[in-house]
């Protein structure tokens, strides 16, 4: 473990390309220099070698994204091989490749599955651009028959919803009571330079408009705030050419390559936000390991952080350890 006070949870973006064209998407690598961005993402040797890594830094918790995830040829390899260190897992997909056939094959695997739902409305999900590059948009029957397959298989079911300029009037309540997610994010569409700012005066919104959003849902149980600045520097990335990466600048930064500086001095380039990290919420019995890992992680930090002289470190670890064991 290293001696510095690191997230526990990674983000590994294994590829670039996605089969959807979602206007206000951060996820394109743009700035990343494309000689090093293999487009398909890495082979299958670096993949496993990125994630060794990883799991011998100390993540106890990995989620594969994209770009769309499951076009990644060797997803499965790379997700077996988490799952094989003790992490728990999970994947974000558009949700487009979800079928009965992909469920069995991860069911073992996969211990989290998060389908993006920003829209239940066929001409908004066609405004966003959340829509296969051939026009084809799930409907609400599809994205309902997904989730609910998915938790009948026993996967742990998570949504995440983009409130931008096209979709803050929506009133998603009744989805969220038919499919009863366990954690259901909501953020707020986050402009980055240079990844999509052609987009920006048509997605972005201001406070009030996603507060309202915020408000027309707050019955939700599951419901989990993450406005703007919640997001910057706030989770540990590393993009398709295994490199960390963070938005805290408003623009996508990367370190070395993990497999070439090693993953402490790669992190340690990005300088994430471990206290923002808990401030959103970022700790919660994920699974897996279970909460008593979760206290012994907590705990474990604790030292580290106020040896750091940075007392309000300590308050947040303190409420969200609270928070899991009430
Ligand atoms: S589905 Fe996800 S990765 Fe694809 S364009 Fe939309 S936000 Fe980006």
């Amino acid at each position: 473990m290293a001696s510095i006070t690191p997230i526990p949870s990674v983000n590994f973006h294994l590829i670039k390309p996605c089969n959807m064209g979602c206007k206000y998407c951060f996820a394109r690598f743009n700035d990343v220099d494309n000689q090093k961005l293999l487009r398909g993402g890495p082979d299958l040797h670096s993949a496993l070698r990125i994630v060794d890594a990883l799991a011998d830094f100390g993540f106890q918790k990995i989620t594969f994204a994209g770009g769309e995830p499951t076009l990644y040829p060797h997803l499965k390899a790379v997700v077996g091989r988490a799952k094989a260190h003790g992490l728990t897992t999970m994947l974000v997909t558009n949700g487009s490749k979800l079928n009965s056939t992909f469920y069995a094959s991860y069911v073992d695997l996969l211990d989290w599955l998060t389908i993006s739902v920003d829209s239940l409305s066929i001409d908004t999900n066609l405004r966003i651009g959340r829509a296969t590059h051939g026009g084809r948009v799930l409907s609400r029957a599809e994205y309902e028959q997904r989730l609910l397959e998915a938790k009948a298989q026993k996967f742990r079911i998570k949504i995440n919803t983009v409130v931008s300029r096209y979709n803050y009037t929506e009133d998603m309540n009744s989805f969220l009571d038919a499919v009863h997610p366990e954690r259901w994010k909501v953020f707020q569409a986050l402009p980055i330079r240079g990844e999509n700012d052609d987009y920006r005066s048509e997605f972005e919104i201001t406070t009030a408009e996603y507060k309202g959003f915020l408000v027309r849902h707050s019955r939700q149980p599951s419901l989990i705030v993450e406005d703007n600045d919640a997001m910057k520097g706030s989770y540990c990335m590393v993009n398709p050419a295994g490199a960390f990466y963070t938005n805290a600048e408003g623009i996508l930064r990367e370190s070395r390559p993990i497999l070439e500086a090693g993953v402490e001095a790669a992190y340690q380039e990005m300088g994430y936000s471990t206290i923002k990290f808990l401030d959103r919420g970022g700790v919660y019995d994920w699974g897996n390991k279970g909460i008593y890992n979760i206290y012994a992680l907590q705990m474990s930090r604790m030292i580290p952080l106020y040896n750091q002289t940075d007392v309000r470190a300590i308050l947040p670890c303190c409420k969200y350890f609270c928070s899991i064991v009430q």
